[in-house]
């Protein structure tokens, strides 16, 4: 690992947490050690100059949720940590938190798994949660479970209440989970569908003869978010427990959230750029290709997301980065080609789209500028155990930064990106605002969208601090 050279990104405006000023910032050994106005190139002598004139210079972009090589019975979600995190790069996401486990096997093998996937391919740091299937019976053994997972830095999990086939838990294993993240401080995030109300809502579709994508909005409607919102809520209420929800897409879903959050329950949530938008009426045109879970939803429910962001009251926007190839979803998860929607690989791109995605926001007036870096960056970065490294634009953090161009144009064509997914959701929209330059701990990694002198494997893993409890 070289040392990075000295950077002075000069001109710019800074917006992050501190709020937005004129100011450059010097950069030394990979690290922020100024951010000043008129700092003097003669003060950091023999450094490299990045003008950002006319530009935001933002913290780098944290996606706290990706599934990179993901593997879905048959077929893998189609970037691994390689093309996922260069795509991420030149979209100006500069770290990652990618969710390790493919299903029920052991979490050390889980970890082991993920580890060997991202060493040596990773272009920007990346972090790991874990997915948790199952818990040790005895409140003791279950803290330390998640008291192992803190040593080896990973100090997040998520389970499903959706998926009784291959990852759903009971009530009683997310109550011992939610105990258990009380005495050590891993955060619980998640997966609020209630698999059990979706599962009758299937097989009544299925047995319809409705077995296209355009009966997936019904057999996954807002009501079963809520309802999973509730009951995990009430577990964390009962545990004194933090709960973070994933990929929240709901008018309903939200609703449920800012109950529970009034009702005193330390809950916290994320929605993704698909959910701000698109709308069910792809998957109402038959298109496979914009399945995922939760589905795609109505204006209405887009609507109440963008202001609960505006607002604060969601978070986070990462993307659930997890797209499959035109070729896989033909396949299906089964290998041979799907006969009704349940074979359809779920998911979509996102990983190189968000920041700009979510400026979109600040353009249509929908959202604050500091709002745009708090969603995509300070607030992930405070949530998720990377606060004091990264984040923000101040000295002392990694210098992960963006050169974030408002004036640049994008069309989100998929050959315009560098997923290896053949397609993209956002085909035919053009963007404005696009990074300009992205530097990853001082290393400039991506100029004007694409890839500077990429280097797989100079990413490092992130090792994450607990929630106090
Ligand atoms: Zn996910």
């Amino acid at each position: 690992m070289d040392m990075a050279t000295d950077l002075v990104v000069r001109g710019g405006t800074v917006v992050d947490g501190s709020g937005t000023r004129r100011a450059d910032v010097l950069v030394r050994g990979g690290r922020i050690v100024a951010v000043e106005e008129g700092i003097a190139v003669g003060g950091a002598l023999g450094a490299d100059v990045v003008d950002a004139g006319g530009a935001y210079v933002v913290p780098g972009g944290i996606d706290v949720h990706t599934h990179f090589a993901l593997p879905v019975g048959a077929v893998t979600s189609a970037d691994d940590f390689e093309s996922g995190t260069l795509a991420a790069a030149c979209g100006g996401t500069t770290c990652v938190i990618d969710f390790a486990g493919a299903g029920r096997e052991p979490w050390q093998e889980a970890l082991a798994t993920w580890h060997d996937r991202a060493r040596g391919r990773a272009l920007v740091d990346y972090g790991l949660h874990l997915t948790v299937t199952e818990m040790p019976l005895d409140p003791d053994g279950a803290a330390q479970r998640f008291a192992a997972f803190v040593e080896h830095g990973v100090t997040s999990v998520k389970l499903y209440l959706a998926y009784p086939d291959r990852l759903m838990v009971d009530d009683d294993t997310l109550g011992r989970a939610l105990a258990a993240s009380r005495r050590t401080g891993v955060r619980v995030c998640v997966h609020a569908e209630d698999g059990a109300t979706v599962e009758t809502l299937v097989a009544e579709a299925v047995a319809a003869g409705r077995t296209g994508p355009d009966a997936v909005p019904s057999v996954r409607p807002p009501s079963v978010e809520a309802e999973a919102v509730r009951r995990a809520a009430g577990l964390a209420g009962a545990a004194g427990a933090w709960l973070y929800v994933v990929h929240l897409s709901s008018r309903a879903g939200l609703q449920a959230v800012l109950a529970a959050r009034a009702s005193g329950v330390d809950i916290h949530t994320e929605t993704c750029p698909h959910y701000l938008h698109l709308e069910q009426s792809h998957l109402e045109a038959g298109a496979p290709d914009f399945v995922c879970a939760p589905p795609l939803r109505q204006a209405s429910d887009r609507a109440a997301l963008w202001r609960a962001l505006d607002a604060g009251d969601v978070e986070v926007v990462s993307t659930d980065h997890c797209p499959f190839t035109t070729q896989d979803r033909r396949r299906g998860t089964g290998g041979t080609g799907w006969t009704d929607f349940r074979q359809i690989p779920g998911g979509l791109s996102g990983v190189e789209t968000r920041l700009s995605l979510v400026y979109q926001g600040v353009l249509d007036r929908r959202l604050s500028l500091e709002r745009w870096v708090d969603a995509t960056s300070g607030s992930p970065a405070r949530l998720f155990g990377l606060d004091g490294v990264k984040g923000a634009v101040r000295p002392g953090l990694d210098a992960d930064l963006v050169v974030f161009d408002p004036g640049a144009t994008r069309r989100l064509d998929a050959a315009n990106l560098h997923s290896r997914c053949d397609h993209s959701p956002y085909a035919g929209l053009e963007v404005t605002g696009w990074p300009a330059v992205t530097i990853s701990r001082g290393d400039v990694v991506a100029v004007g969208g694409e890839p500077a002198d990429p280097r797989p494997g100079r990413g490092r893993f992130v090792r994450r601090t607990p929630l106090r409890p």
